[in-house]
């Protein structure tokens, strides 16, 4: 097991070229970023960090690359961030990252938990001919065994395919009907948090490309969120849709989950 403890370190990553329904979310970092920094709220998590002190978190900025060349770019300046010590968390982009991301953590990190919040199992071998569609990152991740362990959190959309490709990686699906899983959230070794935004009922964050009904409120998930025990070493919030959004509420919901796990990192 590695200790980390490196400065939480924003990284934007402006990507939706693998996402199958609707384009917008390569407009997501800058909003949220602007959200952060809102004057509506204080710079305090609920845990009590201060994420406005000197070297409380860093921002690398967004990622620039082309298309074609996004997941190589995504994996080497993630990868880059983990051997300065530093605690990446990226800011997409639609959910497809996630794979070019969990590359650039299992050269560092063998023995991984991810918890990924979402509606969506995100595990189809393929979705419409395209392996490294938003809906197939963890089929990637968990073939290439870049985790050993993979808990999902609040899932309501899995299909008969789905279930049986959790069912051959072991994975830990916790369906949203299921919810609360407190228990769950216990991990030994590193920890990663892959936050899709659409986890939360529409009703609550209406700015994502699938909405879909019956998801958890913003107080359950960050309550989970908080409920984690281990070692965080990185985290990514993803799938926030500006272009969907109403009146900039899911950026402040966006900017509030990142801020809550920003605390957890910081105060462990
Ligand atoms: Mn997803
Ligand atoms: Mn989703």
């Amino acid at each position: 097991m590695e200790k980390t403890c490196g400065v939480p370190t924003l990284l934007g990553i402006p990507f939706d070229g693998q996402s199958s329904y609707l384009r917008g979310t390569a407009e997501a970092p800058g909003k949220i970023r602007e959200a952060l920094k809102c004057d509506a709220s204080n710079r305090w998590t609920e845990l009590g960090v201060d994420l406005g002190a000197p070297e409380a978190c860093e921002d690398a900025g967004d990622l620039r690359f082309s298309e074609k060349e996004a997941f190589i770019a995504i994996e080497s300046a993630v990868g880059a961030l983990i051997r300065q010590g530093k605690r990446p968390i990226s800011l997409g982009g639609d959910h497809s990252i996630t794979y070019a991301i969990a590359k650039a953590f299992a050269k560092r990190h063998q023995e991984l938990t991810i918890f990924h919040f979402d509606a969506h199992p995100d595990l189809y071998d393929e979705f419409e001919g395209n392996r490294l569609s938003h809906a197939c990152p963890f089929a990637r991740i968990m073939e290439a065994g870049l985790a050993k362990r993979l808990v999902q959190i609040g899932i309501r959309t899995a299909t008969a395919h789905q279930r049986e490709q959790a069912r051959r990686f072991g994975v830990e699906m916790v369906e949203m009907r299921a919810l609360p899983a407190y228990a769950k959230m216990k991990a030994d070794g590193p920890v990663y948090i892959s936050f899709d935004i659409d986890v939360l009922d529409p009703g609550f964050a209406p700015g994502v490309s699938h909405r879909e009904p019956g998801g958890t409120t913003v107080r359950e998930a960050i309550s989970h969120v908080h409920a984690i025990q281990g070692n965080i070493v990185g985290a990514d919030v993803v799938e926030y849709n500006p272009v969907q959004d109403i009146a900039g509420m899911t950026a402040t919901v966006a900017a509030k989950v990142v801020k809550e796990i920003l605390g957890k990192m910081i105060a462990g």
